[in-house]
């Protein structure tokens, strides 16, 4: 909510027509339409057809059918790990990170960073080669791109709460700021090819638990 402001303003900006309970449910290509359910307040469905010039569509997530459809995933098609330590709840020997895991951080590769390391301390705990399980706290960060140059930095933990990486006379994530922008654009590249995947990112070394299961 602390992110809201900022995003109202530019939907104000550029005059969006913001509808909510509302479900892409076909798409008539030929004809440019696109058919909508929408929820009413009375609990019933009316679907709606509308004409476009243009559709951007985002599909829903969804895991992969060969995980959804087996014995790792939970109810509802992703891999069932502990939020904490990203190990299987049922097969100790199994850990899970990124998109496909269960867990509520917002599915982003600034998740994925952080709990690479996470994995592989636990996965090292798991072999019997250390003693202390790592944890990760949920961390997830969106850039949300609001116009050319400027760029709102969401950044947060399970439960929607704010962590910032920069201090907020620097960088203040809930405005939209050049210097989020020159991040985005300048440096994050740079740290994705030349630490991120080379594992050379000290920055995102896990945080100890206090005792195993700990919250
Ligand atoms: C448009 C868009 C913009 C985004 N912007 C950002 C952003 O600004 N910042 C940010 O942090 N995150 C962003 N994300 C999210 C980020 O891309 C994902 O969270 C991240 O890529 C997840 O990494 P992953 O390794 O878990 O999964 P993926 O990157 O999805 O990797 C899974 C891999 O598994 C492969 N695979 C699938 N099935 C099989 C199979 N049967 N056998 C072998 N391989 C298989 C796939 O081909 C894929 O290469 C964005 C995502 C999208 C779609």
């Amino acid at each position: 909510s602390e992110y809201v402001p900022a995003l109202m303003s530019y939907i104000d900006k550029y005059a969006v027509d913001l509808r909510f309970s509302q479900r892409l449910v076909a798409v008539d290509g030929a004809n440019r339409t696109a058919t909508f359910a929408c929820n009413l307040p009375d609990g019933s469905v009316e679907h709606r057809t509308e004409a476009f010039d243009m559709l951007h569509v985002v599909p829903p997530q969804v895991a992969p059918d060969f995980i959804a459809q087996s014995a790792l995933a939970d109810a509802t098609g992703w891999v069932d790990v502990d939020p904490h330590t990203l190990r299987h709840r049922r097969f100790d020997n199994i850990h899970a990170l990124g998109d496909v895991a269960n867990t509520s951080n917002a599915k982003t590769a600034a998740a994925a960073r952080k709990q690479a390391p996470v994995v592989a301390n636990n996965v090292l705990v798991a072999l019997g080669r250390l003693p202390t399980l790592a944890h990760y706290d949920g961390y997830g960060s969106c850039p949300l791109t609001v116009e050319r140059g400027k760029i709102v930095l969401a950044e947060f933990t399970y439960g929607g709460t704010l962590a910032p990486s920069f201090p907020g006379w620097l960088l203040d994530g809930r405005q939209p700021t050049r210097l989020a922008w020159l991040l985005k654009a300048r440096v994050l590249p740079a740290l994705y090819w030349q630490a991120m995947l080379k594992g050379r990112e000290w920055l995102a070394r896990p945080k100890p638990l206090r005792a195993e299961g700990a919250e």
